[in-house]
């Protein structure tokens, strides 16, 4: 199997050989036939060689291939000529149609969280709603008719809609069997109330998953008061990023949150969490949700290949992560002692471990 990899900045340099490193020790572990690492230039090291922090040579591979890890790129760091431009995840979400972003929130062993027992998934719609600015059809979704006047657009297209509530039943069945809408149909009726209903008629094909709806502003207090009573969300751009952000806090850190984006043909692993240049390049940052993003990927890749190697290499990388963790082994964001190449070593251990 050929993979994509990319570095991108600050603690990426770190933190993705380390995640290369444990895949490799997953499927090696469980008998998998080794992956072919494809090296591709992204980010301020892509400027220096490229002239651009995302070279059409990096697009082009990337179409070759069904899977990839993204390491956290700093954006705001790029030389003046490439602000205002779409940061290069962005570029690849939109080139590759990666319509689905997928963030769990579960507490685990060892991390203090405010809702030690939430274990959920937010399933965000990714091209369009209330970032439609990201959006494939309009362009830029936010004008100023007057200098004094601004307007947003929000898109919700029904086929978009539908795609979305699709993956989401379909993970639901594969966990709980529940699936929460979350919209604002009471305020932004057409739009969000068309979100909602789409996602009511996918209800209809996935008989066996127990569906309700929720206002977003009452979603966010759920989430505090009683978080660990959802299993799948599914909810529009905007709404999902800031719930995932929520979520991610609650049930622990920045830097054990992953995602995935994923088309129906292809996945991008991908750390919630950014470049983190302030700790960059001090052996401190913590691998932990690239490794799981890793996992999340893996998963992804065993079930469109109907691989179940797959699918158990992703396993043993999160039940390596687990056992590290609550070991007492952690990086300082978690309050441990570990180094990055310390904590990975241990992981990399339990990986391979019968
Ligand atoms: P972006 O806009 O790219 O999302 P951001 O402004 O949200 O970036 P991050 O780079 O995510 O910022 O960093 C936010 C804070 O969290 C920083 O103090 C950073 O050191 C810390 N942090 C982020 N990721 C990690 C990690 N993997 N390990 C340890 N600390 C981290
Ligand atoms: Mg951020």
């Amino acid at each position: 199997m050929r993979l994509g990899l990319m570095h991108g900045d600050g603690i990426g340099h770190e933190i993705v050989p380390a995640t290369r490193q444990i895949v490799d020790a997953a499927l090696s572990s469980v008998h998998a036939p080794p992956v072919e690492w494809v090296e591709l230039p992204l980010g301020s090291t892509a400027i220096d060689t490229h002239g651009t922090p995302i070279p059409d040579e990096t697009i082009d591979a990337l179409g070759q291939l069904q899977g990839w890890i993204l390491g956290p790129h700093d954006s705001a760091s790029y030389p003046e000529r490439f602000r205002g431009q779409l940061t290069p995840g962005g570029v690849i979400r939109k080139k590759f149609e990666l319509f689905a972003n997928i963030r769990p929130a579960a507490a685990f062993p060892g991390v203090k969280a405010m809702v030690p027992d939430m274990d959920l998934v937010i399933v965000r719609e990714n091209t369009e709603g209330l970032y439609a600015d990201r959006n494939m059809a309009v362009g830029s979704g936010e004008f100023m008719p007057t200098p004094d006047i601004a307007l947003a657009v929000g898109v919700f297209t029904r086929a978009a809609c539908e795609r979305i509530a699709r993956t989401a039943f379909a993970l639901a069945s594969r966990r709980r069997n529940h699936v929460t809408i979350v919209h604002k149909a009471n305020v932004l009726t057409l739009t969000t109330g068309l979100f909602r209903d789409a996602c009511r008629t996918v209800a209809a094909e996935y008989p066996h998953v127990v569906v309700d709806d929720e206002h977003v502003d009452a979603m966010a207090a759920h989430l505090v008061r009683r978080g660990g009573d959802f299993d799948v969300v599914v909810t529009e751009n905007m709404f999902g990023d800031i719930l995932s952000d929520l979520a991610g806090e609650l049930s622990g850190s920045l830097g054990t949150a992953p995602s995935i984006n994923a088309s129906e043909t292809q996945v991008m692993a991908q750390a919630a969490h950014g470049a983190a240049p302030d700790i960059a390049g001090k052996n401190r940052a913590n691998p932990t949700a690239l490794f799981l993003s890793s996992a999340m990927m893996l998963d992804w890749l065993g079930d469109a290949r109907g691989d179940r190697l797959l699918s158990a290499a992703a396993r043993r990388i999160s039940d390596a992560v687990r056992t590290t963790i609550a070991s007492g082994i952690a990086t300082a964001d978690l309050g441990g002692l570990a180094s990055t190449s310390e904590f990975s070593e241990v992981v990399y251990a339990h990986t391979l471990r019968r």
